[in-house]
């Protein structure tokens, strides 16, 4: 029989104290018997220096000792911190004045009273043991979770602030993103409300034409002149002022701290000004302009939104007045948003209820004097107002997308019209009709379908039909441009580009395309008597069409003298004031019956 009891037991040490010998060593025999390691001690002090040489995993104390008794020994380990642990059993003779309250309060954890019985020792002995083990065994547990809880805690400390960094940065740019801007946006509302003197101003910037970039040069190119953007903003700005990328193409500054509206303008310029060197890329340079809204911190604005949305505006006000510019909002300009929400729901109404005429122009053959053609300009009969013109509302038309909508009425009725006009033999068959098509419109894929299905149901020779579509309608879709362009061709209709050389006035294209008829923007027209001796671009425009066996027109022309410089120069149609302004049908019949010569 093994005399070991467990393992545990070899590793239990037991240290036995009691100034009876004979106590001693019975006690020791025991529980070495028993497979504990035991020490002993005959007096306190020696129990002490025991202790403090090896801590014991239990003591058993006699209370009654000389010098230094039981309790003064338990006393003095609990109340050191290294010792305070290893449980003590308190032994007693039974003649001794034992009291047990006080060996309790000392930090005994039981007694034993003498004569021994040796099961009931054992008992208490391994109890106490166990009791010892298990209490050891959970403050490891609990150091091993303190230190997991710790370590988890650092843990989700670091994915918080990463998470709190995406959800400011914009990833692209490494900029910090609109959620961020507008933080700091209220940080600076909350100064100005204590501090009514201080001013900051929001400038809002778009990219003009960036959709064109990544659609023709490919997103990646797209990405890198972002980030070329994003850099040289930065180069222009003080540290303490915030750039942000709000998404798309759209960038946001906040400039702290500002004096007035004219260091507002001067920032903008700078970055205006900026923006005329080309950006330069890995494989290329590229060129692009930004429109810049300009909103000034003021005491009304309680929310960050709101300064945004006003920037906004005035950045697309800066757009509608030619790109390239900034622009100041002003409040008069929310009076403008609601009046633009407004005019799209008529809109919406005009369709259903179709509210448009299509007024006419002629369009005047110079060798001859007589007219060889109409343009189709649209008018908008609104219920309750005067008769709108359509650039106040072909713009919305536009953004909105109603403009397929409107389109398609304008092409329908212009055709109809146009053929009836052929069938009652008001017109020779020789007389075309242009009909404008805007660039939304151009890049619809149905619009072949449609103009196919008016050419079939009025019988019109698409020959009459002519398309005219601005260089920048081409130049906003280059990627479906030539199908869309050679679709029309195989449909046999023609096609003129408007306005021409206000736009990129690329010329390369012009090579692409199958372009009938260039129409001289009436800009360039109007200028061109200004100054007698130099006609501007007119020439220019009238031999490049001539090369390339092209026809020409001359729009807006309303004096006699632009009319002969144009004939000088052998440009082969006009259209302006000066010959009839767009007419209503009945009109136009009178102004064709009375068969004029200019
Ligand atoms: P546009 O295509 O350049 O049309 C010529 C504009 O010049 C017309 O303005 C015409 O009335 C005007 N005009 C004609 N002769 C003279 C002149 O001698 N002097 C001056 N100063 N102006 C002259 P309107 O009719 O107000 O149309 C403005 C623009 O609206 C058009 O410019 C065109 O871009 C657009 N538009 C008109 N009708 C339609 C349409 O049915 N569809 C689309 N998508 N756009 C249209
Ligand atoms: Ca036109
Ligand atoms: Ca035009």
């Amino acid at each position: 029989m093994s005399y070991k009891q467990s393992n545990n037991h070899q590793e239990s040490d037991i240290l036995i104290v009691d100034d009876t010998p004979g106590n001693l060593h019975l006690l020791s025999r025991i529980l070495r018997k028993k497979g504990y390691q035991v020490r002993e001690a005959i007096d306190g002090k020696t129990a002490l220096e025991e202790v403090n040489n090896k801590l014991p995993d239990l003591i058993l104390l006699d209370i009654m000792m000389p010098d230094i008794d039981g309790y003064t020994v338990c006393n003095q380990l609990k109340s050191d911190p290294n010792t305070a642990e290893v449980p003590i059993i308190f032994l007693s003779a039974l003649d001794d004045i034992f009291d047990k309250v006080k060996a309790f309060e000392s930090g005994g954890v039981d007694y034993i009273s003498k004569p021994f019985q040796f099961q009931e020792v054992l008992i208490r002995v391994k109890n106490q043991l166990t009791l010892r083990r298990t209490q050891q065994q959970l403050q490891i547990l609990n150091t091993q979770l303190e230190a997991r809880v710790e370590q988890r805690t650092k843990e989700l400390e670091i994915a918080n602030s990463k998470l709190r960094d995406m959800a400011f940065r914009d990833e692209l740019t490494n900029l910090p993103n609109r959620a961020l801007f507008l933080e700091r946006l209220a940080d600076g509302i909350d100064i100005k409300q204590q501090y009514p003197n201080y001013q900051f101003v929001v400038l809002l910037l778009d990219c003009d034409r960036f959709k064109m970039i990544n659609e023709s040069l490919g997103h990646s190119v797209g990405d890198q002149l972002l980030v070329a953007i994003s850099k040289r903003l930065k180069s222009l700005l003080k540290p303490e002022d915030t750039l942000a990328r709000l998404g798309g193409d759209e960038f946001a500054i906040m400039v702290n701290k500002i004096e007035d509206m004219a260091e507002a303008k001067t920032i903008a310029q700078k970055v205006i000004d900026s923006f005329s060197h080309p950006f330069v890329l890995p494989n290329q340079e590229v060129f692009i302009n930004v429109s810049i809204g300009i909103s000034l911190s003021h005491l009304d604005y309680q929310k960050p939104e709101h300064i945004l949305r006003d920037a906004d505006t005035a950045m697309y006000r800066a757009k509608d007045l030619g790109k390239g510019q900034y622009h100041i909002f002003d409040p008069s300009m929310h009076h403008h948003v609601s009046e633009k929400l407004q005019l799209e729901n008529d809109l919406r109404r005009a369709i259903t209820n179709n509210e448009f005429l299509v007024y006419y122009q002629p369009i005047i053959h110079l060798k001859t004097g007589k007219i060889a053609g109409f343009e189709a300009l649209i008018r908008w009969q609104h219920p309750t107002k005067k008769l709108i013109p359509p650039v106040l509302f072909i713009p919305i038309a536009e953004e909105t997308g109603l403009i397929n909508a409107i389109g398609y009425l304008v092409l329908k009725s212009a055709c109809e019209q146009f053929r009836s006009w052929q069938e009652n033999k008001l017109i020779n068959d020789s007389m075309f009709i242009s009909v404008n098509v805007s660039a939304r419109q151009f890049a619809n894929m149905e619009l072949s379908q449609q103009i196919q299905q008016i050419l079939e149901a009025t019988k019109l020779d698409p020959h009459c039909l002519k398309l005219e579509i601005t260089e920048s309608a081409i130049m906003d879709n280059p990627k479906t441009a030539v199908a869309i362009l050679e679709g029309f061709k195989s449909q046999n209709v023609r096609l003129s580009i408007d306005d021409f050389g206000t736009g990129y006035s690329s010329l390369s294209y012009l090579h692409n395309f199958q372009v009938d008829t260039l129409k001289i923007d009436k800009s360039f027209v109007q200028r061109m008597d200004n100054n007698g001796s130099s006609c501007g671009l007119v020439p220019v425009i009238v031999n490049i069409a001539k090369t390339m066996k092209m026809g020409v027109i001359a729009e807006g022309v309303e004096t006699p003298e632009q009319l002969s410089l144009l004939r000088s120069l052998e440009c082969e149609f006009a259209q302006g004031y000066l010959f009839s302004p767009p007419l209503p049908e009945s009109s136009l019949l009178d102004l064709i019956s009375g068969n004029l010569t200019w």
